[in-house]
């Protein structure tokens, strides 16, 4: 393509399991390709174990995650690492601006930006983050050695960040709003052999109280209000899609989610999506490097200029 180095035959939004594999199989493909995310291995880099990522039988989150990243590197690869803060398409070619003011272009685009921690919205929650409230037990979980700390969730995240916790803090509270785990048999069993971590069941968070740092959280329970003292709170409680900024090229689904065909195509000629962002049902890391694989070798065919390519049918099913 042309000398401007700000022309991509292939951008990828997003350094997590989707974006990178994407990356690995565009570049393979001989496609110059740059990829831009605010950060590196996305949620999957966040994860205590990673037990179920075939090939390995257990490796860290951010482990697996620079490995990745190495291949996609090894491969020629360019990174850049900044928020994408919008996308548009003027012609055949679609433009990306970033948070540092760079402008970007390329003749396809793959988005793999991921999904965001969702809050509590609770009183207190946002007064006390970063003064005890925290949304990554991996990265915050050894300021507190020793501590009481509490989860709340739970899924597999939640679980996840107990286990991991159950090492480091010497009392673990563990918060599920419903009176069952919606994780892996696996994870809760692990939980529930920790001597240290205390399960409490049906126990919706009302409230984070502290001073300078959070002291105490509150919960309701059979209707009655109850307090556990704490010294740090893990929200684990899911993700969601922030889509807004893209969505006049797509459909999105109820949850926001990106919709796109079989082959990771969105409506939009030449945009691709993979991984957690798109409607697909299960979010694992194998499933989302699968994902970021099939849309970059669908983006391959794109620009190849194959007749081939079938656009799906986006109308609303009669
Ligand atoms: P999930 O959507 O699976 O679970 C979210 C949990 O948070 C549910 O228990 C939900 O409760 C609860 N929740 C939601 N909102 C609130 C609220 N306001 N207050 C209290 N609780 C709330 O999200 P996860 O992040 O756990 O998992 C996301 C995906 O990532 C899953 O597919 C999971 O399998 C995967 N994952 C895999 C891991 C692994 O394999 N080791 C590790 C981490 C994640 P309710 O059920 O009532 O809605």
């Amino acid at each position: 393509m042309a000398e401007d180095t700000n022309i991509y035959e292939v951008i990828i939004v997003g350094a997590g399991p989707a974006g990178l594999a994407a990356a690995i199989y565009t570049t393979r493909r001989a496609l110059k390709t740059l990829v831009l995310s605010k950060d590196l291995g996305g949620q999957a880099a966040l994860t205590n174990n990673i037990e179920n990522y075939p090939g390995f039988n257990k490796i860290t989150g951010q482990d697996l995650m620079q490995k990745f990243y190495e291949q996609a590197t090894l491969t020629g690869t360019e990174f850049d690492f900044t928020e994408v803060e919008s996308l548009a398409k003027e012609g055949d070619l679609f433009i990306l601006k970033t948070a540092k003011n760079q402008t970007f272009q390329s003749k396809a685009v793959i988005l793999a930006f991921g999904l965001t921690p969702r809050n509590l919205n609770v009183p207190g929650e946002k007064e006390f983050g970063g003064k005890g409230v925290a949304y990554c037990a991996t990265c915050d979980g050894p300021l507190y050695k020793g501590k009481t700390v509490a989860v709340i969730g739970g899924g597999n995240s939640a679980l996840d960040a107990a286990e991991f916790l159950s090492k480091v803090a010497s009392k673990v509270y563990l918060l599920n709003r419903k009176d069952v785990f919606r994780g892996e048999e696996i994870l809760l069993k692990k939980v529930q052999e920790s001597s240290n971590v205390e399960l409490i069941y049906n126990a919706e968070t009302k409230e984070v109280v502290g001073d300078t740092r959070v002291n105490k959280l509150i919960y309701t329970q059979d209707g009655t209000d109850k307090e556990i003292v704490v010294d740090g709170i893990f929200v684990e409680i899911g993700h969601l899609a922030k889509t807004d900024w893209v969505e006049n090229l797509m459909e999105l689904n109820e949850r926001k989610e990106i919709k796109i065909s079989r082959d990771c195509e969105t409506k939009t000629p030449g945009l691709f999506a993979a991984g957690d962002i798109t409607d697909i049902s299960y979010k694992q890391v194998v499933i989302s490097a699968g994902e970021g694989s099939k849309a970059a070798l669908q983006a391959y065919k794109f620009l190849q200029g194959s007749e081939n390519i079938v656009l799906p049918d986006w109308s609303p099913k009669k």
